[in-house]
This record gives structure tokens, C-alpha cells and sequence, in this order.
């Protein structure tokens, strides 16, 4: 059973970054089930990018694979200028791509903070900087930026990655106000332990404290960050905007 209404994305454009693989995979398939047009944005991993836009149009979903790098604002740049010369518009834009690198503050390489920030701030900056115009031009659209728990809490070992998804928060709140006259909206997720590609680098002993901390008792789904991003694309959720979703099972609070 579900929520929305069939196709309630009908005539809307979608961008999502790093929708090869993990949460951004499930989120592009999720606006491409109810109807929207989705370019679906990867890196490196073109095999599951292109599997992800054969499995879309198996249900007759309409998609795009489009590879660039989010931390390089040239390649981003002329990206979304191809967007331009297809779509006058684009609806939707959801910040997913994303690394993590762990290490306390002390053995964190310089070249490493570096990646990690470009490809997590920058990098949503980068695609909102780019994005702005046509998303301005749609009458109703929305950003959706991902964050992350630890970017609440912060966490031992996670130092860089902690600060970039930080970030995120004050980011989201400034795009939301410089944009809310032009009836753009701007919110974002802070997700908890998601099972994806990421977290399946974290050991098993790691894994089973991070689990003790979850009220809900278990490591959550893409689909369930998903299903949350959905929401807040919606009308549903045209009064909301500048807000962070803690969408963690309850961990925020442990
Ligand atoms: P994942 O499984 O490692 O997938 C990361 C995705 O991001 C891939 O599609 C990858 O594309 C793409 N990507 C990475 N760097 C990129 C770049 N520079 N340009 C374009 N695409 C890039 O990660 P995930 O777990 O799904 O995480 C998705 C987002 O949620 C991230 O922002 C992450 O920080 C956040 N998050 C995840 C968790 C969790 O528990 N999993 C928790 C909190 C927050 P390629 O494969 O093509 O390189």
C-alpha cells in the first residue's frame, strides 16, 4: 500500500547525485516509479548506472544516466547545461553523492580531507550553484540535500566526515532562505546506518555497537531514506522548508 498518488510525479524532472549505487540508487528508482523523469548522476561506477536505467524502463519509468564528478564544478557545470538543452525546467534535486573516510584527527592525511570535503560539500554546492536556474524556473521544486546523523552528534574516528555532513545543515538552511520567494524549497536528511556499499566497509564489532545505539533495533534501508525524500518533494510537504529529518530509527537520540 503506499501514500502518494500513482504517477503523482507526472511532467517533473529529477536530478539525483550518486545514483549508481546504495541510497541515491533507491531514491532515483522511487521518482522514477511515480512518474518523474530522472537523470540518474554516477562517477566512477557506469556499469550499475546503466543497470539501474534498464531497470527503470522495465516499468516504463523515463531516465538518463549522466556521468560527472560533483567536486569539479567545470564538468558539473557543462552537465547541467546539457539538462538545459533538453528540459526547460528541473523539479528536483536531491544531493546524494557522497564518501566517507574514517580516522582519528591525528593520522588524517591532508589530501584525504580534501576529497572528502570536495566531494561533500563542494559538491552539493557545486550542483545547487549550477542547478539554481533551472530550478527557478519550475514553479514549484525542491532541493533535498543528504546529511547524516554523524552530523549531528559527531563521532569519534569520524572527524572530516562529521564536519562535511555538518556543513550540510547550514547550507540547507541558507539556500532555503535566499530561495523561499521564489517558492524553491530546501530540506534535508540526516540518515543513521544505512545498509549500502558504505557502511558494509565498517567491522563487524563496529557494527554491532553502532546497532546497540539504534532504538528501532535493526540497520535501516535505502528505501526508507527514499520513501522520506519523496515526502518532502511532494506537496504534501509545500509548508516545509530549511528543515533537517533525522530518518535513523531513533539513533539521533542515543
Ligand atoms: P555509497 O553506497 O558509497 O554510494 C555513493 C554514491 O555516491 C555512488 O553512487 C557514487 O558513485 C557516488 N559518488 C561518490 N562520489 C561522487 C562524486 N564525486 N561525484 C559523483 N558521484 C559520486 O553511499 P551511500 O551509503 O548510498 O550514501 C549516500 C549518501 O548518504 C552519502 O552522501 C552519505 O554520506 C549519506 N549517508 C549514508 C549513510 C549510510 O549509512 N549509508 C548514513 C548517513 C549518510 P560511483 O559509484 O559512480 O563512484
Amino acid at each position: 500500500m503506499t501514500v502518494f498518488k500513482e504517477n503523482f510525479l507526472d511532467g517533473k524532472v529529477s536530478l539525483v547525485t550518486g545514483a549508481s549505487r546504495g541510497i541515491g540508487r533507491e531514491i532515483a528508482l522511487n521518482l522514477a516509479r511515480y512518474g518523474s523523469y530522472v537523470f540518474i548522476n554516477y562517477n566512477k561506477d557506469e556499469k550499475s548506472a546503466t543497470e539501474l536505467k534498464y531497470e527503470i524502463e522495465k516499468f516504463n519509468g523515463k531516465c538518463e544516466v549522466m556521468k560527472f564528478d560533483v567536486s569539479n564544478s567545470v564538468d558539473v557545470k557543462s552537465s547541467i547545461e546539457n539538462i538545459s538543452k533538453e528540459f526547460k525546467k528541473l523539479d528536483i534535486l536531491v544531493n546524494n553523492a557522497g564518501i566517507a573516510k574514517a580516522a582519528l584527527a591525528l593520522r588524517f592525511k591532508e589530501d584525504e580531507y580534501d576529497e572528502v570535503m570536495d566531494s561533500n560539500v563542494k559538491g552539493h554546492f557545486n550542483c545547487i550553484k549550477y542547478c539554481l536556474p533551472l530550478l527557478l524556473r519550475s514553479n514549484s521544486s525542491s532541493i533535498v540535500n543528504l546529511s547524516s546523523v554523524l552530523g549531528i552528534t559527531g563521532d569519534m574516528g569520524n572527524s572530516v566526515y562529521a564536519t562535511s555532513k555538518a556543513a550540510i545543515l547550514g547550507l540547507t538552511k541558507s539556500i532555503a532562505l535566499e530561495y523561499a520567494s521564489k517558492n524553491l524549497r530546501v530540506n534535508c536528511i540526516a540518515p543513521g546506518f544505512i545498509k549500502t556499499d558504505m557502511t558494509a566497509q565498517v567491522s563487524e564489532e563496529v557494527t554491532k555497537i553502532v546497532l546497540s545505539k539504534i532504538p528501532l533495533k535493526y540497520q535501516g534501508n535505502p528505501i526508507e531514506i527514499a520513501n522520506c525524500i519523496l515526502f518532502l518533494v511532494s506537496d504534501a510537504a509545500k509548508y516545509i522548508t530549511g528543515q533537517t529529518f533525522s530518518v535513523d530509527g531513533g539513533m539521533v537520540m542515543r
